[in-house]
């Protein structure tokens, strides 16, 4: 009871956090006109007014965090005269006519293109520290120094640190679904902003992305990755280069859903290669392994045990959600 009343705080204290940044964001982003639109439009546009300033404070925290990728993913095409600008916006806000901006999550009416409404925000459970320094799994409280899950004390895993977004909640398992099986990709953008965010400490002296590779005939039949559009994304907004090929499947395997932990490991053996031919690029690399979703980890393991034996002086992983095991406690 104890943990879930800590957890709950913690949960709060994230959300004052974001009202926080939610603040700085307004005094920034005069387009959202947000105070204006608050005390006109009542609770409901309050609530995704706040989720929209959410977004932008996460995105001014990748900002801030990485303003060598943001310059450098700035071109001269993106310095424009205010005559473009004004032409912009017009077929802009005739776009949204057309095409008005929905929930990513419900296809509710939202302020912006690529955005979730208040309901499905509230439904993700962000993964915020004090974390357990190897897994990345919330820990019940901080004691100052980095510390260890009793998980990750019994059975360190191959990799050597992990980190993840949210928890893998129903409103993530949708959204990710809808990502992967339904083609759905307007919210890449936002998935890219927050995974920076959430792996900003492994991405900060990292050389090298690499995305968890599909089998090529399931990359056939699904036409995209979303390991590797995830990998891109991150890539841009970090400036460390992505490599979508140097890591490949090379058996094709069962899905990993309703496997034990036992069964998914023995899956995933012996399914991924380095390609023998670039081996020697990996050598004293700082690798960051992207994957859309954490479970028991057995995949993220197998990817980083073939990074290591390659050379890889360091391999981390980087998701977008992580199932989190409830006993996760402090040792
Ligand atoms: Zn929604």
């Amino acid at each position: 009871m104890k943990g879930a009343e800590i957890e709950g705080a913690r949960e709060v204290s994230q959300h004052d956090l974001d009202a926080l940044g939610d603040l700085a964001g307004h005094m920034r982003n005069q387009k959202l006109a947000l105070c204006d639109l608050v005390s006109k439009a009542g609770p409901a546009l309050a609530q995704q007014a706040t989720v929209e300033e959410g977004l932008v404070a996460a995105h001014e925290a990748s900002r801030a965090a990485h303003p060598r990728g943001i310059m450098g993913a700035m071109s001269m095409s993106e310095i424009q005269s205010p005559r473009r600008l004004a032409w912009r916006s017009a077929l802009g806000a005739a776009a949204d006519l057309l095409l008005p901006p929905v929930c990513i999550g419900c296809r509710a009416r939202v302020q912006s293109h690529g955005l979730l409404c208040g309901d499905c925000f509230a439904g993700i459970e962000f993964i915020a520290p004090p974390l357990c320094a190897r897994l990345g799994v919330p820990l019940p409280y901080d004691v100052g120094a980095p510390s260890l899950s009793a998980a990750a004390i019994a059975a360190p895993p191959v990799y050597d640190r992990a980190r993840a977004v949210a928890r893998y909640s129903q409103t993530m398992r949708d959204l990710i679904q809808s990502f992967k099986y339904r083609d759905r990709q307007e919210g890449l953008a936002l998935f890219g902003r927050w995974m920076a965010r959430a792996g900003a400490e492994l991405l900060a002296d990292a050389d090298l992305i690499v995305p968890v590779p599909l089998y090529r005939s399931r990359l056939w039949w699904r036409r995209f990755n979303q390991s590797a559009l995830l990998a891109q994304d991150v890539a841009r907004l970090a400036s460390v280069p992505a490599d979508c090929f140097v890591l490949k499947r090379v058996r094709r395997t069962v899905s990993q859903v309703g496997l034990s932990a036992e069964q998914r490991k023995r899956n995933v053996a012996g399914a991924f290669k380095v390609d023998p031919a670039r081996k020697s690029e990996l050598k004293g690399k700082r690798i960051v392994v992207v994957d859309d979703v954490i479970t028991t980890g057995a995949t993220a393991e197998a990817c980083a045990r073939v990074l290591s034996r390659a050379g890889a002086a360091r391999v981390d992983v980087l998701a977008l959600a992580r199932a989190v095991e409830p006993a996760a406690f402090v040792l």
